[in-house]
């Protein structure tokens, strides 16, 4: 730390991000299922609307990013005034953690570590709210709190999900109260509460192209709230970094929208896989969380996550362990093609039974 930086920031302590072994040449081979990526190489065709994009980045790129907006705005079924892009969702969290938690923010204990980074980042005071033995999100925790409510559905690292009645109970116990739902992970089997726009003025969706449409490499996140909501979004980013979307991003957003195709047979390809998965897992032993996301959550037999995480590492195989004290018996294992969950079947059978045939238990 050098002697410049600001005082306030001397105890931030920075996101981690999970490994990203295809930077560095010696670990390519690894199979990486530790960061809720795509095991897919994105749509063809918003692939070749972003190569045609590279040729016009001699030009700034639209800052309003009018065409991507109308493009989402459609595909939810609002006006595109009630949408806002960001360079991944990670920067539209950014945004709302700088400019509308005045009263403060309220989080989870388990949920996406992000949270509390961006709220420490922008001084933000935040309320945290524990979640259930069970890792469940019980609404009646937040009565009477102020701030505006951030939840995760479906969450990470559970992949579970709080039903829209329940969202909508929190959007209409305080209209003054700004509810955030983060809709990360919400087209492998979560309820959206996009439907609740219309009647709540106090909600912002938050979604991002990362995971179900296989471009986090590109950044490309949005918002969706009322039109008032977005202007003041739009009041932080431009007061930020107007270009904020490159316009070769723009494009994929714009084209990979267009592949429905794509979208559906990728999305029902992980579903099948996170089925496949989870009954594989079971019958080893492990628990598991009802995941509704591109991830599952598990606890090996021996209750020992780290454990996991380490002797997989050996294998080549990246999943997720957290470090944390309500984490310790679990990794975060993210769905990836058939074949790869295939070769982490395999492995855990001989870590846990020494043999790749393993009995099945009762
Ligand atoms: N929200 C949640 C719950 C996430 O898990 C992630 C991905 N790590 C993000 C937001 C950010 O995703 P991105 O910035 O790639 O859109």
């Amino acid at each position: 730390m050098s002697e410049f930086l600001s005082k306030e920031l001397a105890s931030l302590t920075p996101y981690v991000p999970g490994e990203q072994p295809h930077t560095n040449p010696h670990a390519r081979k690894m199979i990486k299922l530790n960061t809720n990526e795509s095991p897919f190489m994105p749509s063809v065709i918003a692939a070749a609307a972003g190569q045609a994009a590279i040729y016009r980045v001699n030009m700034y790129c639209d800052p309003n990013a009018d065409a991507l907006k109308e493009a989402i705005a459609e595909k939810a079924g609002v006006s595109k005034e009630c949408v806002t892009v960001g360079n991944g969702s990670d920067e539209c969290l950014a945004f709302i953690f700088r400019g509308l938690c005045g009263d403060g923010a309220i989080i989870n204990d388990v949920t996406y570590g992000f949270y509390k980074v961006l709220a420490s980042l922008f001084g933000v005071k935040t309320e945290v709210v524990p979640v259930k033995d069970d890792f469940s999100i019980d609404i009646k925790d937040y009565a009477g709190k102020k701030g505006t409510i951030f939840i995760a559905n479906p969450n990470t690292p559970t992949g579970m999900t709080i039903p829209v009645s329940d969202i909508k109970k929190l959007l209409g116990a305080d209209s003054g109260r700004l509810v955030v739902v983060d809709e990360a992970y919400v087209d492998f089997g979560g309820d959206s509460a996009v439907s609740l726009l219309n009647k709540y003025k106090n909600l912002i969706v938050v979604r991002t192209f990362s995971k179900s449409y296989a471009l986090a490499g590109a950044r490309l996140g949005y918002t969706l709230s009322s039109p008032e909501i977005a202007a003041d979004i739009e009041r932080i980013r431009n007061s930020f970094n107007p270009y904020n979307v490159n316009g070769i991003t723009q494009k994929m957003g714009i084209f990979a929208l267009k592949d429905e195709e794509f979208f559906r047979t990728t999305r029902d390809d992980i579903v099948r896989s996170r089925a496949f998965l989870a009954g594989e897992l079971k019958k080893m032993g492990f628990k598991l969380t009802d995941s509704k996301a591109n991830f599952l959550f598990v606890s090996p037999p021996d209750g020992d996550g780290e454990n996991l995480y380490e002797r997989l590492k050996k294998k080549r195989i990246l999943v997720r362990y957290f470090d944390e004290p309500r984490l310790k018996g679990y990794c975060r294992i993210t769905v990836g093609s058939r074949e790869q969950c295939e070769k982490l079947i395999a492995a855990i059978k001989v870590i846990y039974f020494g043999s790749q045939k393993c009995v099945k238990r009762k």
